[in-house]
């Protein structure tokens, strides 16, 4: 199922090939009420299994609008965290070696040595609200990736179980200032992580690790890959992350982006595909 956050925080199905979405936002009355504090994690996504029976039950009766004339909002409204993997492609770590725009001279080292690291949840928007570029006369990259998208809370996961965790996949943006800041500063601005066009539940993607992405600006393919081909796969990417930080549901892993990451201007269109996922368009805009 491809469920999606729409038009100010109404809830949708969108239709297998991506072109309809229907509207059963009427689901979201079987929540249970939020009491202060709220648990750490995204109260929809903690609750994803037992709405699926609402869900399908609205299904019939939702009369289908197109994709087209919706807002597409970021699928998980509040995570705890955004997980983030630095260089888990080998030829994205080759680049970033042998290029000093993306790294600044500075020794790369490898992502067993780095450990993950962590994006503020407030620069988390959808694909319609688009990136806004602050005006800092600095190179900003665009880095696509696989968003894994948790399901329920653990800690300490072993790989062999990791798949079991996992609520659904998105497509990723991981906007990036380049520079020697540190990566939470860089890569935190508001609107510099991008999920969506929705979640497309874990049960749709029969292999996790063969996954085709691609991120396309103009007639140009800026990055194109395949899961298939990081350093750390997904499982591996739980199985670490879970040994330091206790997973909660909504939490987001960003996989980590492939060769090809380059500068992004005001007016750019980014087109991004992946295998079983769909594709968004994401505007890049001035920061106002
Ligand atoms: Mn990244």
């Amino acid at each position: 199922m491809k469920i999606c956050r729409f038009n100010t925080d109404r809830l949708g199905v969108v239709s297998g090939d991506g072109a309809t979405i229907r509207d059963v936002s009427e689901a979201l009355r079987s929540l249970p009420a939020i009491k202060w504090p709220a648990r750490y994690g995204d109260h929809l996504i903690r609750h994803l299994d037992d709405l699926r029976p609402v869900i399908e039950k609205l299904l019939p009766d939702a009369s289908p609008m197109s994709i087209s004339d919706v807002s597409l909002e970021c699928p998980v409204a509040t995570p705890s965290k955004i997980i983030a993997a630095p260089v888990n492609y080998q030829k994205h770590l080759d680049e970033a070696r042998a290029d000093k725009g993306i790294n600044f001279g500075n020794p790369t080292k490898t992502i067993d040595q780095y450990g993950l690291f962590i994006k503020a949840t407030s620069s988390l928007v959808g694909p319609s609200h688009g990136v806004r570029l602050p005006d800092l006369g600095r190179r900003i990259d665009h880095e696509i990736e696989i968003a894994v998208i948790i399901g329920r809370s653990g800690r300490n996961i072993p790989r062999e179980d990791a798949l079991s965790y996992i609520a659904g996949y998105a497509i990723g943006l991981d906007m990036t200032i380049r520079g020697e800041e540190d990566r939470s500063w860089r890569k935190s601005f508001d609107s510099f992580s991008v999920c969506g066009p929705w979640l497309v539940t874990a049960d749709e993607i029969a292999d996790p690790g063969n996954l085709n992405f691609s991120l396309t600006i103009g007639s140009q393919v800026r990055q194109s890959s395949n899961t298939g081909l990081l350093v750390f796969d997904i499982p591996k990417l739980i199985e670490y992350a879970s040994s330091a930080y206790e997973l909660h549901p909504g939490d987001i892993i960003m996989t980590g982006t492939p060769e090809g990451v380059s500068p992004v201007d005001v007016g750019d269109e980014m087109h991004c595909t992946a295998d079983g996922i769909g594709e968004m368009i994401v505007r890049v805009m001035a920061k106002s």
